[in-house]
């Protein structure tokens, strides 16, 4: 933590000149698998507020599609413009104006898309760096990487170990009913000693208990939701029956999720996903209440191009986020990405903090045009 740092709650919101909304969808290298659903492409709805020559960018890590969260992209829009822009008036406080935000309730990728924004703006202002805004210091980012759900457990060997090749400092495989505890097994003993976890993105039930002992075996350094998308209470019946630690994801919308996670005792991480917590800020409160508990938090990926994917990377020099994130690299997602400069695994599997204000990115005009979908100026 910064000594002595100015919050940017405190700092006073002036006029913004012009709003923009901008809807892209850049093609995947190859689908995305979850035991949900698999994207080919990422749409992702921009924000852009511009003020007295400076450009502030978030983007919102809804999908199109309300299955991986309840918000889309549309739903997104049309809560920033119709009832969180007017929340911005000149002369209130970015704390003032985002505790207002509570009267919109739940929506927090939507509620996140316009913190990070007017984050990215504020610290470009001041020309100091995101992390820096937040109080907090660079720091070797350490990366992870998130393997998707695999036709075959050899395409999935072949994945890990191209994965453990490039250095990254741990592997998280997806898992599914009918993909879990052989396809582990097939994993860990190719690779016994690498950090390995399993994502199940909530497709057990509590009825599964005994069989997701079986992924005790193996060592892994977490389970990720394996249970239903919004539970904690059975998590928290199953974590005791469990050796390895639980981690929520999916579940923890809020601080208060996370602390009622906590108190039940139904996870031993958590995957702070800012755009899905309603943003950094209320990122930050999380980290820290957990730290208070002995709780670890790491930061998610929600397939972001570069502009939230550099937003996680500052992040991750809060305090408390001590375990690899999936910020990997930008070439395993986008051949061609909406910003610069992309995200590349140095030496040692640690990724670099975008160098400048902000969050350190720009868009690339050709790109950004010729992905754009849709444009909408609102002011
Ligand atoms: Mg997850």
């Amino acid at each position: 933590m910064i000594k002595n740092f100015h919050s940017p709650e405190d700092e006073v919101l002036g006029t913004l000149d012009r709003i923009d909304f901008v809807v892209v969808s850049v093609p995947f290298v190859e689908p995305f698998g979850t035991s949900v659903a698999s994207w080919a492409v990422k749409e992702a709805l921009l924000l852009r507020l511009e003020q007295d020559g400076f450009v502030g960018w978030g983007e919102c890590v809804a999908d199109p599609d309300p299955y991986y969260d309840g918000e889309t992209t549309t739903t997104a829009r049309h809560l920033i413009r119709d009832f969180l822009l007017k929340e911005l008036e000149p002369g209130r406080t970015l704390g003032e104006a985002l505790g207002r935000f509570r009267k919109v309730r739940g929506n927090p990728m939507a509620k996140a898309t316009v913190e990070n924004a007017l984050l990215d703006l504020m610290a470009r202002r001041r020309g100091i760096p995101l992390h820096e805004l937040l109080g907090y210091e660079a720091r070797p980012v350490p990366s992870g990487i998130s393997i998707g759900i695999q036709e075959s457990t050899g395409a999935l060997l072949a994945k890990v170990e191209e994965a453990v090749d490039q250095g990254y400092h741990r592997v998280k495989m997806k898992i599914m009913r009918g993909k879990d505890v052989a396809w582990v097994a097939a994993v860990r003993e190719r690779f016994p000693d690498i950090a390995l976890m399993a994502d199940a993105n909530g497709d057990y039930t509590l009825e599964d208990a005994g069989h997701l002992k079986g992924l005790d075996a193996f060592g892994l350094t977490m389970i990720e939701q394996p249970l239903g998308y919004h539970d904690i209470y059975q998590h928290s019946l199953l974590q005791p029956q469990l050796k390895t630690a639980l981690c929520l994801d999916e579940s923890i919308h809020s601080l208060d999720d996370a602390a009622a996670a906590l108190g039940l005792g139904a996870c031993r991480v958590i995957n702070i996903k800012q755009g899905r917590v309603g943003g950094l800020l209320e990122s930050i409160r999380i980290a820290r209440h957990c730290q208070e508990r002995g709780v670890p938090v790491w930061s998610g990926g929600m397939d972001e191009t570069g502009l939230g994917r550099a937003v996680n990377i500052h992040l991750q020099t809060v305090d408390n986020f001590s375990i690899p994130g999936d910020t990997s690299e930008t070439r395993r997602y986008f051949r061609e990405d909406i910003a610069d400069p992309p995200v590349v695994l140095g030496p040692g599997g640690f990724i670099a903090i975008p160098p400048g204000p902000g969050t350190g990115v720009t868009l690339d005009p050709g790109r950004l045009e010729r992905y754009t979908l849709h444009r909408e100026r609102v002011r």
